[in-house]
């Protein structure tokens, strides 16, 4: 089977982990602080915290911005779970914004109609969560604008995106947003195993993330409310997690981090020939914005199927039979039975079922070779012709 998505050990990374193996710190070492500020240095954030997952990197960054009970916070249907659970997570309620046809990513009018609606019911987000979905960014400028008229604050969710553009800037410079989240999952485009990060510019929201990401516990006694006891002492001021990265986790992902351009250029080259390969095809490929890099995380189709006799789920699972990994990015969230309790109809956000309807992401990642992408497109073209 061809994945849609494969990690890349070279063995740089194995010495990499292996030394770490054998020095004194397997967690809360030198490590983690060095993958910090390489990655916040390349994308041009004042600070980045690591931390065990992107799920536990929204998580809190949710918190720290303050998200409870009471509050909303919007997102994308069509995202993974983990964008929209953080605000369940903080006790807050959760609603959804309609994704751009072209973009699949958050559309910005709906957001502009939702924004206007909830100000005179008085419902507004206090967090809106964007997704660069594919590693494509959203409109950022545009929801900034938007944010900032309305008093919402703003997470990308880039966990598609590390390495992408958005105006000739890398996507995690929070130059748009409050707080910036990566993921290293190995799917995604540089792994650390499991692993994230939360990327801010501001000095306050780093702290309260230091907190959260550790139990709530600080060392520092001018954040604590007593003198020390004494050196050993140490103060939870919040109610905090172990959401820690281990020595070895920042160790694979420094090293990784070194080919990170490497590994965005060869998906942009897959994604040029997939898009020569398959444009006679009935099929919607996409469509990149022309002043934004994307870190082409995902390559999905969309099949036109009045001029295809299969079903969407037919070509999907014929793939799959020929040895094509395809995978379907995403089930929209709101028609999960789990979100089901919250009233949501699945036709309340039409583009996203749309989309659901049609989209399968082929198998895409650095390592592929060009025989691979040619079985992919030979398979895909008996299946769809
Ligand atoms: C993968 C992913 C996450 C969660 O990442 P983990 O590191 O696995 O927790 C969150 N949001 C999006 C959009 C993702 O693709």
């Amino acid at each position: 089977m061809i994945p849609y998505g494969k990690q890349d050990i070279q063995q740089k990374d194995i010495d990499a982990v292996i030394e770490v193996l054998t020095s004194d710190f397997l967690t809360q070492g030198p490590k983690v602080p060095a993958f910090e500020s390489a990655v916040a240095e390349k994308v041009g954030a004042k600070h980045a915290l690591a931390v065990n997952s992107a799920t536990s990197a929204l998580h809190i960054a949710c918190l720290a911005l303050g998200l409870g009970k009471g509050d909303w916070l919007w997102t994308t249907p069509v995202t993974f779970v983990a964008s929209a659970n953080c605000g369940l997570y903080c006790g807050a309620q959760v609603d959804f914004v309609d994704v751009d046809p072209k973009t699949y990513n958050i559309s910005v009018n709906a957001l502009k109609d939702k924004l206007e609606k909830a100000s005179s019911e008085k419902r507004l987000p206090k967090v809106l969560v964007v997704v660069h979905l594919c590693g494509q960014p959203c409109q950022m400028q545009e929801i900034k604008l938007l944010a900032d008229e309305y008093g919402v604050k703003v997470i990308e969710d880039a966990s598609h995106a590390i390495g992408g553009k958005y105006q000739h800037d890398y996507i995690g410079n929070c130059k748009y947003s409050d707080i910036t989240i990566f993921s290293f999952h190995p799917v995604k485009i540089i792994t650390t195993a499991e692993g994230g990060m939360a990327l801010t510019n501001s000095n306050e929201l780093a702290n309260k993330m230091n907190l959260f990401r550790s139990h709530g516990i600080t060392r520092d006694p001018d954040s604590m409310t007593q003198e020390p006891d004494g050196s050993w002492y140490y103060q939870q001021v919040e109610l905090g997690f172990n959401y820690r990265m281990t020595e070895l986790q920042a160790a694979l992902g420094l090293s990784q981090l070194d080919r990170l351009d490497e590994y965005v250029a060869r998906r942009h080259e897959l994604a040029k020939r997939y898009d020569s390969l398959l444009s006679t095809l009935p099929l919607t490929l996409p469509w990149q914005h022309p002043d934004s890099y994307s870190g082409l995380h995902l390559y999905v189709i969309r099949l036109n199927l009045s001029q295809v006799s299969a079903t969407h789920r037919e070509v999907f699972e014929s793939l799959r039979e020929q040895g094509i990994g395809v995978n379907l990015h995403y089930i929209p969230i709101h028609t999960q039975p789990y979100y089901q309790q919250f009233g949501f109809k699945a036709e309340d956000f039409p583009e996203a079922m749309s989309y659901y309807g049609e989209a399968i992401s082929l198998p895409l990642f650095p390592t592929m070779s060009e025989s691979e992408q040619d079985k992919v497109v030979k398979v895909l073209t008996k299946v769809v012709s």
